[in-house]
């Protein structure tokens, strides 16, 4: 047997997204709407009722963990799926280059994205990784540059913590914070702190003399002269998929968030090309490369990063149109080309991101299972209402043991 997970992020919508509508409503998907007639539909609450979930700790909530047990922050997701190594005590971090300018003994922040810097950013970055802190002993920086103005850090050494604030102000005009130990923190926080605070000003002196920020000034381009940091993490004590149901499965995602999840699950990670984790991402290669994958794979979590995108841009009609796309070009060709008799599949959301709120709220989403051994409900579309009247009712996570369950993968609890 094989199954497939397709989690859309930010998928769920509210009525008054698209006129009294969803934009899954309002979306013409005739390839959801032939599977949710084949299947069955129920609400999820990603990780309870009430909760809004963040991206990260509904992923690992989705598929079958406990994010109140086992989640250490953000950080750590993006090192890991952007490739970085991350071992036992090492600590993560998000980080963006930003433009500042001296202050006293700091700086203040004046442009959070260093003018959204586009080219460059990997020689910044071996500048950065060859930094060798000085008042923190046995403390190796790694810093990896993603998108434009993004990317990961990574402090190794002895002792260290992830019990320590960020050093990102988030506005503009405002002072870089030091990075100090969280409340009831030990000596390998304020060790940490330490370390971060030094990391900060050296990144200053080395990015401000760099061939690349001397041209940015020619341009009149803002330097990327400062290195923030944020979402402090180490590696999460998570049971592998592999070790818990004994299949073996990949993580195919353009956000390297979600990658980082995949792979901290034990998943492996497998890259579609033309995946961008935007909404221009090509969904056909996505597609092709997951069938291509369950020939040797027993699983297959996919992702979809737009239908959130454009809910935080609070861009409905984007929004729309991006399902009718994922439907037509994703959804359709795996309908066409998946052996059924052997095949479960899942769709939902991670959260619901409403056009109006522009960020992910508490709604539940709705979760679609089909294949062999799922027995039909009534539902003839695949949307929110539906899923309210859905055969399979409401629950909270979970969405890949409750898959795995019809494949019969799932371990007995108890005898
Ligand atoms: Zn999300
Ligand atoms: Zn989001």
């Amino acid at each position: 047997m094989k199954a497939i997970l397709i989690i859309a992020d930010g998928l769920g919508g509210r009525p008054r997204d698209a006129g009294g509508k969803t934009c899954l409503e309002a979306a013409r998907t005739p390839s959801l709407d032939a599977l949710a007639a084949r299947g069955a539909l129920g609400l999820v609450d990603p990780i309870g009722p009430g909760i809004r979930p963040g991206s990260d700790t509904s992923h690992l909530s989705l598929l079958g963990y406990d994010p109140h047990a086992v989640y250490t922050g953000r950080g750590v997701f993006e090192c890991l799926g952007m490739g970085m190594g991350v071992g036992p005590g090492d600590v993560c971090f998000r980080a963006n280059f930003a433009t500042v300018e001296r202050m006293g003994d700091g700086f203040r922040l004046l442009d959070r994205r260093a003018g959204r810097i586009a080219s460059g950013q990997e020689d910044l970055a071996r500048a950065l990784s060859g930094i060798r802190l000085k008042d923190v002993s046995g403390v190796e920086v790694e810093f990896q540059a993603s998108t434009e103005h993004r990317g990961a850090f990574i402090l190794r050494g002895k002792g260290l913590s992830r019990h320590v604030t960020e050093t990102d102000p988030h506005e503009v005009g405002a002072v870089v914070p030091l990075a100090r130990p969280t409340l009831a923190a030990g000596e390998g926080a304020r060790r940490t702190a330490s370390a971060l605070n030094e990391f900060t000003k050296r990144s200053f002196e080395v990015l401000e003399a760099h061939p690349i920020n001397r041209a940015r000034a020619k341009e009149g381009k803002p330097p990327a002269n400062v290195v923030l940091l944020r979402g402090a993490s180490d590696l999460p004590r998570i049971e592998s998929i592999e070790s818990l149901y004994g299949v073996r499965g990949a993580v195919i995602a353009g956000g390297a968030l979600y990658r980082g999840v995949g792979l901290a699950c034990g998943m492996e990670r497998i890259d579609a090309p033309g995946a961008t984790g935007g909404l221009d991402t090509d969904l056909r290669s996505k597609a092709q490369t997951t069938l291509r994958a369950l020939e040797r794979l027993d699983y297959v979590f996919l992702h979809v990063k737009g239908t959130d995108t454009a809910g935080h841009d609070r861009k409905g009609p984007a929004k729309v149109a991006f399902i009718e796309r994922m439907d037509a070009e994703l959804v359709g060709l795996l309908v066409a080309e998946l052996d059924w008799d052997e095949t479960h599949l899942a769709l939902t959301g991670d959260h619901t991101t409403p056009i109006d709120f522009g960020d992910h709220s508490t709604d539940p989403v709705p979760a679609l299972f089909v294949g062999p051994n799922v027995l039909p409900d009534r539902a003839t579309a695949y949307s929110e209402r539906e899923a309210a009247y859905g055969g399979l009712g409401r629950w909270s996570g979970r969405v890949l043991p409750v898959l795995f369950g019809y494949n019969n993968w799932n371990p007995k609890f108890g005898s």
